[in-house]
């Protein structure tokens, strides 16, 4: 595979498009961002690394921490998780309410709003600090030691946080939450601020393209719930245009408010873009078209 050759083209279909989409104005730490930014890294399985773009520029990971965080809880056996949060897609918004209410507290799955605060929740409970958990997985899996919450970003998440919170006074009352709702809350708020670049990204991904091996080559998670982290990325990674990512993409990805997505080619290499502007669904416009660019001329599609 010519990865290079990829990029390229990557970044030729994409170029035209730099700076559409809409930064998300409800957390004021991500409306600040510029728009007119794009970055595409490729890791592969065998070490090598391919770069374009503003692939250097830390960005807050938002939602794509949901991927780790449930890696994390699904490397303890036993935990339950599964009694707590479902595995179907969500036709509706990452942060809706309603199907919340209308399905008693059990979210659809574990990478829209709720389905994330239940693993925090969980991860909250098992560990005592799940965000210390978070933070060493993230710089041992980057080779970034210096990797952190970006406190503004943070504030910013913690302030605009009330739909967020109401899901977790809603899952409470309907006794699916171990911590304290603002406990829990304010963990899921900062695991969603971790800045790494796409370049660390793309690096991180390859635990999940791995299927569950770590960067030292240790095992984090057994081939069975790796396999099932990535199967939730096809199936509710970009929410309600998770069919449309199938569609055009044809790869398991996660997308995230700060305009990353992360895809994986299982035991082939893990692609990270980044975007700011968003789409209405929440996902990232240039992101999207770079992905399925990607997929088109590597040919990777996993369909
Ligand atoms: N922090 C964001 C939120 O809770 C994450 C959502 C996302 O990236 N889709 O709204």
């Amino acid at each position: 595979m010519d990865y290079e050759n990829v990029i390229e083209q990557v970044l030729a279909v994409t170029a035209p498009h730099v700076g559409e989409g809409a930064v998300p104005d409800y957390i004021p730490g991500l409306a600040s961002v510029d728009p007119r930014q794009f970055a595409i890294s490729v890791a592969t399985v065998d070490g090598r690394e391919f770069h374009g773009g503003d692939h250097a520029v830390p960005f807050a990971i938002e939602s794509i921490s949901k991927v780790f965080a449930l890696a994390l809880v699904l490397a303890r056996k036993n935990t339950g998780i599964w009694k707590r949060v479902r595995r179907e897609p969500s036709g509706m918004p990452f942060n809706d309410l309603i199907e919340l209410e209308l399905e008693r507290g059990l979210p659809r799955n574990p990478y829209i709003n709720p389905g994330a605060i239940v693993v925090a929740d969980q991860l909250l409970a098992d560990t005592g600090d799940g965000l210390a958990a978070l933070r060493e997985l993230l710089r041992a899996e980057t080779g970034n030691p210096a990797l952190e919450v970006d406190s503004v970003i943070a504030e910013s998440e913690l302030g605009a946080g009330d739909r967020n919170r109401a899901m977790g006074y809603l899952m409470a009352s309907f006794g699916n939450m171990r911590c304290r709702v603002d406990e829990a809350l304010d963990h899921y708020f900062r695991q969603c601020s971790f800045t790494l670049t796409c370049a660390e990204l793309a690096r991180a991904g390859l635990l999940v393209a791995r299927h569950g091996v770590r960067a030292d080559g240790s095992r984090l998670l057994d081939p069975e719930p790796a396999r099932h982290i990535t199967a939730l990325m096809a199936t509710c990674g970009t929410y309600d245009a998770a069919g449309e990512f199938a569609y055009e993409v044809g790869l398991p990805c996660k997308s995230g408010v700060g305009g990353g997505i992360l895809a994986v080619v299982p035991e082939v290499c893990s692609v990270a873009v980044w975007g700011p502007g968003l789409d209405a669904k929440g996902n990232s416009v240039t992101g999207g078209i770079a992905l399925r660019e990607f997929a088109t001329a590597s040919k990777l599609s996993v369909f």
